[in-house]
C-alpha cells in the first residue's frame, strides 16, 4: 500500500499493557489495591483494557466519570481533584462513586449539603497535604505549598467537623503527593510515613480507618530507559512497611497514571527535512509538541529510536546525516515545539521515522491538539510490539 501523507501516529501495544498491569497486579500485597488514574491517558481502547485488570480508576472531573461509566458500568471509582463544582459531586454521586476525596473544608461542607439533600451518605477520604517526607520528585503536590488538599496541620480540625456532618462518612486518607518519582526506596518510606500518619489520626479521633490512599507518582526514567523503578524492591520493601505497621487492617490504595500506560505507548513521527542551522542539526517532523507535549513541557529530551525507511521517490538526493548530533522539532512555528535536543543519532534520512517511547501516559492528553491546525495523528492499536514496524512500514 502507497502512504499519500508522512506518517504520523499514536500507537498501543495492548497486549504489552495488559502483561505490564498483570505483572503489578500478581506482586501487590494482599490489602494493597491498585487503581488507574486515568488523566494519565483516557483513550477509551485503553480504559476498556484496563478495566478488567486493576482494581478501578480515578477520576478528576465530571467528565473523567463519565468515560470510565461508558466503558463499565460497575467499576469502582475513585474521585478526586481541587475545586469540585456542584454539579461534579451530584454527578459523582449519581454515577456511585466509591470514595470522593475531599480537598478543603468548604468543599467538606458542599459534599455533605448535596448529599444531605439527595438523602444519601457519602464515603470519603481527607486528602492531606503533608509537610514532611516527600520523596524528591519531578512534581510535587505535597510537602510545599500547594493548592491541593488539607494542610497536615489542620486535619485534626478537619476530621471534627466531618465527624459532625451527618451525610459525609470518613474512611481514612489521601496522599497523593507527587509525579514521576524514580526512588523505589524513597516511595517505601513515603507510604510508610503515610501510614504513620493515618495511624495516628485514626488512634487520636477515633476513627475506623478502611482506606489508605498513597496515590500515584511512580515516575518513568525517559533519559535512560534502561533504568525503570525498581518495582520488584519496592515490593521487597513495603513488606517491611506492613510488618512495621502489623495492626492496621485498611487497604491501601494505590491510584498510578503515567507508571501504568507510559510503557505501552509510542508516538511515531516521519522526517520531512533535515537541516544546518548555526552550526546545529535540526531534524523536523510531520507531528510535534501539539502530539507530545510532554517534552516540552518538562523541557527535557523524550526517548526516541529511528525507524529506517527504504522508499525514496523523489529525482534528487535525500537529505541525512550520520553519527551526528541532532535536535528533533515539530511543524510548529513555535522555537518551544521540541521534542529532544542535542541527540547522537547513527544515520537519520528524510522520510525515516522516529520512534518515540514511554508517550503512553501525560501524551497526547495533554496537547495542545488544534494550535496551527495541522492534522491530528492516527491513533492505532497492535497486540504485540514485533507489529510496531509493521504498523509503521506498511
Ligand atoms: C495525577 C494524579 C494521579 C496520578 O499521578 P501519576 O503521577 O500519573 O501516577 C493520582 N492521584 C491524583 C489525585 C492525581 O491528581
Amino acid at each position: 500500500m502507497e502512504r499519500e501523507n508522512p506518517f504520523c501516529a499514536y500507537l498501543y501495544d495492548l497486549s504489552k499493557l495488559r502483561h505490564h498491569v498483570d505483572r503489578l497486579m500478581t506482586t501487590l500485597p494482599s490489602n494493597f489495591r491498585l487503581f488507574y488514574a486515568i488523566k494519565a491517558n483516557s483513550d477509551e481502547t485503553l480504559l476498556k483494557t484496563l478495566a478488567p485488570v486493576v482494581h478501578g480508576f480515578e477520576a478528576a472531573s465530571l467528565g473523567e466519570i463519565e468515560k470510565i461509566r461508558a466503558v463499565d458500568k460497575e467499576i469502582l471509582i475513585l474521585f478526586g481533584g481541587p475545586g469540585k463544582t456542584q454539579a461534579e459531586i451530584e454527578g459523582a454521586i449519581h454515577n456511585r462513586v466509591a470514595l470522593l476525596h475531599v480537598e478543603s473544608f468548604h468543599e467538606l461542607q458542599l459534599v455533605n449539603h448535596i448529599a444531605g439533600q439527595k438523602g444519601t451518605t457519602v464515603s470519603i477520604l481527607l486528602r492531606v497535604n503533608l509537610r514532611h517526607s516527600v520523596p524528591n520528585a519531578q512534581l510535587k503536590m505535597s510537602g510545599v505549598p500547594t493548592q491541593f488538599g488539607i494542610d497536615e496541620f489542620e486535619v485534626p480540625n478537619a476530621i471534627a467537623l466531618a465527624k459532625c456532618l451527618p451525610n459525609v462518612k470518613i474512611l481514612g486518607f489521601h496522599f497523593h503527593a507527587m509525579s514521576n518519582n524514580g526512588d523505589s526506596k524513597a516511595h517505601a518510606h513515603f507510604v510508610d510515613h503515610c501510614f504513620e500518619r493515618a495511624k495516628s489520626w485514626g488512634k487520636e479521633w477515633n476513627i475506623d480507618i478502611s482506606y489508605v490512599n498513597v496515590g500515584g507518582g511512580i515516575g518513568i526514567n525517559y533519559q535512560n530507559i534502561e533504568e525503570q523503578f525498581a518495582w520488584d524492591d519496592f515490593i521487597e520493601d513495603l513488606q517491611g512497611v506492613i510488618q512495621k505497621h502489623k495492626d492496621a487492617n485498611w487497604q491501601t490504595v494505590f491510584e498510578c497514571g503515567r507508571y501504568i500506560t507510559s510503557s505501552c505507548g509510542y508516538y511515531a513521527a516521519e522526517v520531512l527535512d533535515i537541516k544546518q542551522n548555526h552550526g546545529k542539526y535540526f531534524c523536523l517532523l510531520r507531528g510535534g509538541s501539539h502530539h507530545l507535549r510532554l517534552p516540552a513541557a518538562w523541557k527535557q529530551s523524550h526517548p526516541f529510536t529511528v525507524v529506517p525507511v527504504e522508499k525514496w521517490s523523489y529525482p534528487f538526493s535525500r537529505p541525512e546525516v550520520t553519527e551526528s548530533v541532532i535536535t528533533v522539532a515539530g511543524e510548529l512555528c513555535t522555537p518551544n515545539d521540541v521534542l529532544a535536543r542535542d541527540i547522537l543519532v547513527p544515520r537519520v534520512r528524510v522520510g525515516d521515522i522516529l520512534l518515540f517511547h514511554y508517550a503512553g501516559a501525560y501524551g497526547w492528553a495533554i496537547s495542545h491538539h488544534d494550535f496551527l491546525s495541522h492534522p491530528h495523528p492516527d491513533h492505532l492499536y497492535i497486540e504485540s510490539d514485533t507489529l510496531i514496524h509493521e504498523a509503521i512500514l506498511v
